[in-house]
């Protein structure tokens, strides 16, 4: 048999090196976009090999087939409805017990399994010995190693391939998972009765439908009582699987699918001991010393926190360097254009519209990447896990676990990828939950601005005061959590284990890869979003236009000979004028005339007309809000973030105003693109005014609170 096309599947457990083994086999040849109905992301890529065609789908990373997740449906649903010709099993051998789980599973399904040993150089680091031989021959399936970074056994894997193609499809022989004597007949009545009544029109192989039915799957049960003729026979189907269930639980005193999870690890652990020798005493797990400290019950907490005020720390001070030669660069540009156009509003345009909106903001590049590089090393190298762990406890006091902080944690860099990490997230209250507190965590497009005004009013504080608002965050997000959980989401925290995956020292370069896949939103919204919010923001700002006064006039001669006069004083009242003639422009335009209309409700918290505009436009995106006050306060000759800071601190910003400031924008409605993620994700319009109405109701109150209780303090 010799077919003409053949797909193959890449499963395999989250960051075993599926995309880039899949990278390796397809080169440019990829098709991405969506599995259909949901958002998960499907990559999908051809090759021609041995003259047939090969199309290869990266599936989406599981630990297992237990349809909780919308990964774990995808991936199943992909194996057993579209029936690829052969699923490759990408294992981490660093790793085995655990890939070893969704190993044994896949086995279990009709379908041509091909085991990939990947990350074969690690394991080999650790001091582990893989003996592929016994594995193949214990589990009756083809293994190869491979190094996916290095491209190494990746030919072979798709020769293999095609060869297993090319048989007919056989089921395996070796050992197969049995379940303690209980279980087993239990198994064999329900496979029995499925035989006897199926009448041949069962979906899937006997053993494993009932082994599913048993677990209390409810997509196989759907679709096996669909494909019973009669309503009795769906009945006593129905019936009979809850009479086994009952029997197992009588039994074994607890869920079924918990018990015959726990029998399909002590298979495992039996072959792992089996396959695996390790070579030198050399496995004084390295991982488990490094947790022995990173997750102590008494250091790791101190730990943390000490690590991601480190992650701010770095951000603000390092950051500061290059962002002083972007800043000079966008001053550099500005006096260009000033010198080369004509006066007029084209100029003022393209100067104080578009060079300053989107300078003011580009130039917090440095800062972001920083701040995402951090990002990436905590998940590179398993730190985020642990993380996760180590806040478990504190989660469960809002009745979520540990694993919701993943999301939050990315949450910090930005909040449209932390929503849609919710997804990991079995429950369906578990995940509103979390996305709903989700967009507390200050997202890197709202550092500018504390950068700017904590920079402003709190020198070399500001670090500190940064992370202090950071810390309000996640407070608040606690107590939401709590609040949402005791009222609207009211329910148990799912069961859950915590994985711990082992430590890995990054690779640099997919570590550079994962900074800039993030920083690249944060440009590509310099090109669209801000730039188009700049201008608007600008243009509000700038007509009506008022009448030049005459300071302005253009007549160079005049001004050259008062010059020739007193320089000095003479260009400071043409400086002062000028300040003048803008702060009456911008009181006078469409924006100013908003922001009085608004002021009122921004007075109680300290914040004038013009930071209430600025927090409006803020809507848009976050970054706005640093380009607006840039628009607002420019009655210098600069608006570089130095001068905007100074600027602010003169023109009757407080202290106190300033942190009430920063508060609300911690708080207040997340942007626009976070927004419509919300409503995506909980697939709900209702969560998503909820989401917004509260978040602006939170950062009033607060911030009143701030500014009050300062004031009544007197500061
Ligand atoms: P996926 O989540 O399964 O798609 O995993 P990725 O393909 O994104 O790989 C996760 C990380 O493991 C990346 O940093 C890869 O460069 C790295 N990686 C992949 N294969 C190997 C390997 O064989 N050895 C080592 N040391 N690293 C690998
Ligand atoms: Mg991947």
């Amino acid at each position: 048999m010799s077919p003409s096309a053949i797909t193959i599947a890449l499963a395999g457990n989250p960051n075993s090196g599926k995309t880039t083994i899949f990278n390796n086999m397809t080169g440019a040849h990829q098709k991405v976009g969506n599995w259909p109905g949901v958002t998960v992301e499907k990559k999908e890529g051809r090759l021609q090999r041995q003259g047939i065609e090969l199309r290869i789908v990266d599936l989406p990373g599981t630990y297992s087939l237990t349809p909780f997740s919308i990964e774990e449906i995808v991936a199943r649903n992909f194996v057993l409805e579209e029936h690829p010709d052969v699923v490759i099993d990408i294992i981490d051998a660093s790793n085995l017990e655990r890939s070893l789980y969704l190993a044994t599973q896949l086995r279990e399904i009709d379908c041509r399994v091909l085991f990939a040993l990947n990350m074969a150089d690690m394991a080999q680091a650790r001091g582990m010995k893989i003996d592929a031989e016994k594995l193949s021959e214990l589990l009756d399936v083809p293994v190869v190693f491979t190094v996916g970074n290095r491209g190494e056994g990746v030919e072979e894997l798709l020769d293999r391939a095609i060869e297993l193609a090319r048989q007919p499809f056989r089921e395996p022989k070796g050992r197969r998972v049995r379940y303690s004597p209980d279980i087993e007949s239990a198994i064999e009545r329900v496979q029995r009765r499925l035989i006897e009544n199926g009448n041949g029109r069962l979906p899937y192989a006997p053993r494993w439908t009932a082994v599913k039915l048993l677990e209390n799957d409810a997509v196989v049960r759907e679709k096996v009582v669909a494909a019973l003729e009669t309503p009795e026979l769906r009945e006593t189907l129905e019936s009979l699987i809850h009479e086994e269930r009952a029997y197992i639980e009588d039994r074994y005193d607890d869920d079924p699918e918990i018990v015959m999870t726990d029998e399909r690890y002590g298979f495992i652990a039996g072959i792992v001991k089996e396959v695996v020798s390790l070579s030198t005493r050399k496995r004084v797990d390295i991982s488990r010393n490094i947790d022995r400290v990173l997750t102590n019950r008494f250091l790791g907490f101190p730990i943390f926190i000490f690590l991601i005020w480190a992650m701010f720390e770095l951000t603000y001070s390092v950051g500061e360097i290059p962002k002083g030669w972007i800043e000079a660069g966008v001053d550099i540009l500005k006096t260009l254009f000033e010198r080369q156009l004509a006066d007029g509003w084209f100029k003022d345009l393209v100067v104080n519209g578009i060079i300053s909106g989107v300078g003011s903001v580009v130039v917090f590049l440095p800062n972001i990447l920083i701040l995402f590089l951090c990002i990436s090393l905590f998940e590179d190298t398993g730190y985020m896990a642990r993380a996760a762990f180590l806040m478990d406890k504190i989660m469960h006091m809002v009745g979520l676990h540990g694993k919701s902080f993943i999301p939050m944690l990315m949450g910090f860099g930005c909040n449209v990828p932390a929503i849609m990490a919710a997804r990991t997230l079995e429950s369906e209250k578990d995940r509103i939950l979390t996305i709903m507190i989700t967009p507390f965590m200050s997202c890197s497009a709202r550092l500018p601005i504390y950068i700017v005004i904590a920079g402003a009013f709190f020198a070399d504080k500001a670090g500190t005061v940064i992370f202090g608002i950071y810390l309000i965050g996640i407070l608040l997000s606690i107590l939401t959590g709590r609040l949402l959980r005791t009222t609207l989401l009211r329910g148990q925290d799912a069961p859950f284990v915590m994985e711990l995956p082992p430590y890995r020292v990054p690779m640099m370069k997919s570590v550079l890869i994962h900074m800039w896949e993030r920083s690249k939103m944060f440009l590509k919204k310099m090109g669209n979003v801000i730039l188009i919010g700049s201008i608007i923001v600008w243009a509000l700002s700038a007509f009506p236009r008022m009448p030049q006064p005459p300071i302005e006039s253009t007549d160079i001669g005049q001004k050259a000979m008062v010059q020739a006069v007193n320089p000095e004083a003479d260009r400071d009242i043409a400086e002062r004028a000028e300040a003048q003639r803008k702060i009456l422009q911008t009181e006078q335009s469409y924006m100013g005339r908003i922001g009085k209309w608004i002021e009122p409700v921004f007075l109680p918290i300290g914040i004038d007309w013009r930071g209430s505009v600025a927090l409006m436009s803020g809507f848009v995106a976050k970054e706005i809000v640093v380009s607006t006050l840039g628009i607002l306060y420019a009655y210098g000759d600069n608006t570089d973030a130095e001068a905007l800071s100074r600027t602010l601190a003169a023109s009757g910003m407080t202290k106190l105003s300033a942190l009430s400031f920063m508060v609300f924008v911690l708080i207040y409605v997340p942007c626009l693109a976070t927004v419509a993620a919300i409503r995506r994700e909980t697939g709900s319009a209702r969560w998503m005014i909820f989401s917004m109405v509260y978040s602006s109701l939170m950062a009033w109150i607060i911030a009143f609170l701030v500014y009050q209780t300062g004031r009544w303090m007197g500061f």
